[in-house]
């Protein structure tokens, strides 16, 4: 047993029921984030079947276009996705979406 948990039962519930409480709290934090995250969805990718051994690769939509889909992405989720797939990720001709600009560097302090 940990050295850092007391021996009794009592005290051990208590801190299981302090434990479940934070987890429920995280929970719920998590959550509110996806569902904020989710309000600011303004893209959605459709994505190819994937293959064992093959780089994923998809079509990026608008929240607006007319092809099945629902957006579930943020512009920095977007941003974050181009970055990592490249030309993998082509752009919808029917929505022709115009992805979110990199956010630009910050400033190089001088010295
Ligand atoms: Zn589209």
């Amino acid at each position: 047993m940990s050295e850092l948990l007391p021996p009794d039962l009592p005290r051990l519930r208590v801190l299981e029921t302090a434990l479940r409480l934070a987890l429920a709290e995280v929970q719920q934090a998590i959550q509110a984030a996806e569902e904020q995250e989710a309000a600011r969805a303004r893209w959605w990718i459709s994505w190819q079947r994937r293959r064992p051994g093959v780089r994923p690769s998809g079509v990026l939509h608008r929240a607006d276009c007319w092809w099945r889909g629902k957006a579930d992405l943020s512009d920095e989720r977007v941003r974050a996705l181009l970055d990592e797939h490249g030309e993998r990720i082509e752009m919808c001709p029917a929505c022709q979406p115009r992805p979110p600009a990199p956010e630009s560097p910050p400033p190089v302090s001088p010295g």
